[in-house]
Parts: C-alpha cells; sequence; structure tokens
C-alpha cells in the first residue's frame, strides 16, 4: 500500500496557495448550510467552478432556501443561472428538487445517501458531496480530479467513479474521505491536469507511478 500519509502531507502543503475548490468557498459565505451546499454543487456539474461559483453567488443573492427557490419565476431563475451552460435543464431540475424537498422533507435537505439519491437528478457524486460537506458524514465525492489522479497515483486500477469509490474505500482512512475530495480538486485544477501534468514539479512524483500519463511537463 502506498504511503498515504506522505501522499497527504504533500497535497496538503502543495494546495495551501491555492484557492480551496467553490464548495469551501460557499462554506466560507454561508457555513454548513446543506441548501447552499446542495444548490452549488448542482450549479457546478459539467461546468468549471470559475463559471458556476458566481452564479451560485449570484443565485444566493435572490433565494436562501428551497420554499423561495420553488417560488422563483422560471425564467428568472435560467436568467440567474444562464452562463453555466444546460440553464434550462439545471433550472427545470433545481425546482424539481426544491419542490420534492418542500413537499417531502418539510425543506430540509435529507442527510442519507438514499434520500439523497431519490432526488431528482441527485447522483453519487453530488450525494456524497453534501453528506461529508453538509452534514459531516465521512463520504467519498469522486469526482473527474479524484478519479483521473488516484488511479495515476496507482492507489486505485478503476475505469469508473463507481470502481473508484469503492476501491478508495480500502485504502484510504475513513476520517481522510472528505478531505480527499477538497485536497484532489484543487491539485488536480493547478498541478496534476488532465492533460500534460506538472509532473517535474510535483512534490508527489518521486512516489508517483504516473499511471497512464503519457505527456506531461
Ligand atoms: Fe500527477 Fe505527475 Fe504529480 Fe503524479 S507526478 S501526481 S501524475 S502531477
Amino acid at each position: 500500500m502506498k504511503n498515504i500519509t506522505t501522499i497527504l502531507a504533500g497535497l496538503r502543503k502543495t494546495v495551501r496557495g491555492f484557492d480551496g475548490p467553490a464548495v469551501s468557498l460557499v462554506i466560507a459565505e454561508y457555513g454548513r448550510d446543506p441548501f447552499f451546499i446542495l444548490v452549488s454543487c448542482l450549479l457546478s456539474l459539467r461546468t468549471k467552478d470559475t463559471i458556476s461559483l458566481p452564479v451560485s453567488l449570484k443565485l444566493f443573492q435572490s433565494v436562501k432556501n428551497f420554499k423561495e427557490l420553488a417560488a422563483m419565476p422560471r425564467a428568472a431563475l435560467e436568467s440567474i443561472i444562464y452562463s453555466t451552460g444546460f440553464y434550462r435543464q439545471k433550472a427545470k431540475q433545481l425546482q424539481a428538487i426544491a419542490h420534492e424537498i418542500v413537499t417531502h422533507h418539510g425543506g430540509k435537505v435529507p442527510n442519507t445517501r438514499e434520500a439523497l439519491l431519490a432526488l431528482p437528478g441527485v447522483g453519487l457524486k453530488t450525494a456524497n458531496l453534501v453528506l461529508a460537506e453538509a452534514f459531516g458524514i465521512p463520504a467519498l465525492c469522486v469526482d473527474t480530479h479524484v478519479h483521473r489522479i488516484s488511479n495515476r497515483l496507482g492507489l486505485v486500477a478503476t475505469r469508473t467513479p463507481e470502481e473508484t469509490e469503492q476501491a478508495l474505500q480500502k485504502v484510504l482512512p475513513r476520517k481522510q474521505w472528505s478531505e480527499w475530495n477538497r485536497l484532489l480538486v484543487v491539485f488536480g485544477q493547478h498541478v496534476c491536469t488532465p492533460q500534460s501534468p506538472h509532473c517535474s514539479t510535483c512534490p508527489l512524483l518521486k512516489l508517483c507511478p504516473r499511471v497512464g500519463v503519457k505527456r506531461s511537463r
């Protein structure tokens, strides 16, 4: 097994100089409120954080809970989230979730994986992020960065994010599950980038087998 402690120490040191992931910035602004975390996570799907974060913050100036989100005129919502792409689909999904949460959960985001996955369009990645960041329940949110880098480091050898989640659960201590996503999102945006990662200056170079890396800087 790789030296997880050394890898974690290297990751923590490296990401210190960069802005945190979007969810950390939302938490810094609004605290660990499940409404803000779930909505910002949904807006970030298939969109870069640099675009989705300002949109989330703008939306939160108008709505602060699911009741208000459900009642917002669709055209107004679409206009605010337009730049995230797929804005019609996202507006429809956000209001379907808001309606579901108001009607069946008393306006509160449910705190179990099963109930979160039952919300319209909520997948594993979103459910795990909400569990970890809003409720402090250990969960491995496997996005594209976590999937790619965990494989490059040789910690897992998987083809899908779902397989990565299962495999990482056997390698990573439970108390590090939530942190793993926060670290790898930032590390993946700035160092271990999808195309041509910055291996020559990477602090993990000595212990990284660079699985699947064909071109690097
Ligand atoms: Fe990624 Fe390269 Fe660093 Fe390995 S050495 S973690 S592939 S940047």
